[in-house]
């Protein structure tokens, strides 16, 4: 299973300055070359930026709608003039169905799309209509599961039992915050957060010592600038941090 980091950052990056350095793209990745996890205001300059031609995508699967991972305009230009699959929430199909061919998802729903099977649960995370699911997903491509968790707390009970017994190959994780004790855990994620739940995970067997974890989404207000003291902080935990314009293989 093949990923391309196309954004690592959280909201609170100031992506008029998208491509000066240390500046983090909207959080997104291309899965297996043709499918598009999230597609924020920043990806289509990702993808140029990376060598990544619009025409590859053939599918869009999004988390939920808040801005940095949902931007209308960008999914119009990546699908103009195709037939791309737009998988996500029904509100959110609404508003880009007049260029995509739309599927609404809820959590616990199924779904196939570039070959990987995606179980769709649902994140510990809201956008202002309380109405409106956000998502995180259990993605299967051959014999390789990653688990892809933006946005979200910790783990809700739903989603722990849709993920049940299956061994996953690797997590890319919420990382928001870099430390505990900020207010935003309720909607987002912290190392120590995270390491609990690795702890467990490895305890029912979901999870071995050996796989891999990526910190994404971190804020560049909550993380320190220096890219070592950020290592530092990831591997205290067991983890990589997610980098722009870098591919993974499970
Ligand atoms: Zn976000
Ligand atoms: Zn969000």
């Amino acid at each position: 299973m093949k990923l391309l980091f196309l954004g690592t950052g959280a909201a609170d990056y100031d992506w008029r300055r998208y491509g000066d350095a240390g500046v983090l793209g909207s959080a997104a990745a291309l899965l297996e070359d043709h499918v598009l996890l999230d597609c924020g205001p920043t990806v289509c300059a990702a993808m140029e930026r990376f060598g990544v031609d619009f025409g590859c995508v053939e599918a869009v699967v999004n988390t939920h709608s808040h801005g940095d991972h949902f931007d209308v305009e960008t999914v119009k230009r990546i699908a103009q003039g195709r037939r791309v699959d737009f998988y996500g929430t029904p509100q959110a199909c609404v508003r880009v169905r007049a260029f995509c061919r739309v599927h609404p998802v809820e959590s616990g729903s199924v779904f196939t799309a570039g070959n990987c099977r995606f179980l769709t649960l649902p994140a510990n995370h809201a956008v202002t209509d309380l109405k409106e699911e956000t998502f995180n997903y259990l993605i299967s491509c051959g014999e390789k599961t990653l688990l892809y968790a933006l946005d979200t707390a910790w783990m809700l009970t739903k989603a722990r039992r849709l993920i049940g017994e299956k061994k996953i190959d690797g997590i890319v994780w919420d990382a928001t915050m870099s430390e505990p004790g900020d207010w935003r855990i309720f909607e987002h994620s912290d190392p120590e957060m995270f390491g609990v739940l690795r702890r467990v995970l490895l305890k029912t067997g979901n999870i071995t010592q050996d796989t891999p974890v990526y910190f994404s989404h971190r804020a560049r207000t909550l993380w320190p600038e220096d890219p070592a003291a950020q290592q530092k902080i990831a591997a205290r935990y067991g983890a990589l941090l997610a980098v722009d314009g870098e591919t993974v293989t499970l």
